[in-house]
């Protein structure tokens, strides 16, 4: 195969691309069955029409469950994870962002019914 990095030719199982030491899939620049040029955007190899790899597909960006909820109690969390992530594991980057944005909703719901709950036991005392 090719490295995506610099085009040039790697071991299939290489971790790290002989030529210019980049994790041969972490490139954008080749296609890695052809070394034909590519586009970052690019989802298919526009000279074999190969799906074009990329180490995000390596198995190692799987959103946990368990963060989810973490990131959904303390959204500022799942805020830093995000920018952390955002290169690396677009996946779990997009998932945490989502749950974050649930946990922020649901804490200013929260917030609102606390408060309504609040003024209403406060009418009623009046009564
Ligand atoms: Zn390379
Ligand atoms: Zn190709």
């Amino acid at each position: 195969m090719y490295c995506r990095e610099c085009g040039s030719q790697v071991n299939g199982k290489a971790e790290i691309c002989t030529s210019c030491g980049v994790r041969p899939l972490n490139g954008k620049n080749y296609c890695q069955s052809c070394g034909y040029s590519t586009k970052s955007e690019q989802e298919m190899c526009t000279s074999c029409g190969v799906r074009l790899n990329s180490s995000v597909s390596s198995g190692q960006d799987h959103p946990s469950g368990l963060l989810n909820l973490a990131v959904c109690c303390f959204p500022l969390l799942g805020l830093i994870l995000y920018f952390i992530w955002r290169e690396d594991k677009p996946k779990s980057a997009k998932s945490v962002c989502k749950w974050a944005i649930v946990g922020f909703v649901l804490g200013i719901v929260l917030y609102i019914a606390g408060m309504l709950i609040g003024a209403l036991s406060e009418s009623m005392y009046y009564y």
